[in-house]
């Protein structure tokens, strides 16, 4: 694999020439490289990858909604909870949220159970998900810009995966209703996990994943797009399905495995303040 040694940071634009850490892949033998930006400790990936064949074979969503129906259940559970920290405190009933690299819609999805009315979805696919409610309204990422504004666009776990996430979150910031909010949420480069697990962390999820964000890198992006930090806190979401089945055990078991393990690492993640993902809450800086 060809390396990029000159890559720039996705978040601050200084160069990716710090330290090197190398990444398994979640969908072969091989493995990736990640440089860090010197300024503000982000990382991206320095083998050149075409993005555009990667995903033309596989949608965004990690884990389907199919299968055992207790685990299915607990996964809509744990949405439905991560919606209501995320966007119950904040958005009142009508207003208008946009669920921005929605995967299946099962986030989406969870956003109108807690009895939002006018949520919108969009992803790379021109095609509405199947497991998307008919209650959600669904557009292609291109046709997203002719949807008016928004009060809310949530972007949770999607950040990572856009190669050039300024003109985008750019974008974006333009689709803002006066006084809207932009929730991103991404792994964290600090996490506990990163040093634990090393090459096999999850938040790298190489090939997918483009960065792995600090939060002076998402600070310093959002500063480049015009857009002022509301708030930056930390969660913690469940690692060991993947880092599981990227040991070779069986997704079914990963996951139920995960459930398990997942008390453990949120008490791990919080004694040291160093969880597994960052969110952070942007608003358009107006004149
Ligand atoms: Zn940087």
């Amino acid at each position: 694999m060809n390396i990029n040694t000159n890559a720039n940071c996705g978040a601050c634009g200084a160069p990716c020439s710090g330290e090197q850490t190398h990444a398994n892949s979640v969908v072969d033998q091989s493995s990736g490289t990640f440089g860090t930006c010197i300024s503000c400790g982000s990382l991206r990936v320095l083998d050149k990858i075409d993005y555009n064949a990667l995903y033309s074979k596989r949608d965004s969503s990690n884990y389907p909604s199919a299968g055992n129906t207790i685990l299915v259940n607990l996964k809509q559970w744990y949405l439905r909870r991560t919606a209501k920290s995320l966007v119950e405190l904040i958005a009142s009933p009508s207003a208008k949220i946009l669920d921005y690299g929605c995967g299946g819609g099962e986030f989406s999805n969870a956003i109108h159970s807690l009895g939002f009315t006018s949520v919108y979805a969009c992803d790379m696919q021109l095609d509405r998900p199947q497991t998307l409610s008919s209650d959600v309204q669904y557009s292609g990422i291109v046709d997203i810009a002719n949807t008016g504004l928004f009060d809310i666009i949530v972007m949770r776990h999607v950040l990572e995966h856009i190669e050039y996430p300024q003109p985008i979150l750019q974008r974006l910031a333009c689709q803002l209703a006066p006084g809207g909010q932009i929730l991103i949420e991404v792994p964290n480069s600090r996490s506990l996990f990163r040093k634990l697990l090393g090459s096999r962390w999850p938040g790298y999820f190489y090939p997918f994943h483009v960065h792995v964000f600090s939060e002076q890198g998402l600070s310093a992006l959002a500063n480049r797009c015009g857009l002022a930090v509301k708030a930056v806190t930390q969660c913690n979401s469940p690692i060991f399905g993947v880092f599981l089945m990227g040991l070779g055990i069986k997704r079914t078991y990963a996951r139920t495995l995960s459930i398990f393990f997942y008390p453990g690492q949120c008490i791990l993640n919080q004694l040291t303040n160093r969880q597994e993902a960052i969110r952070i809450t942007l608003q358009k800086r107006w004149p």
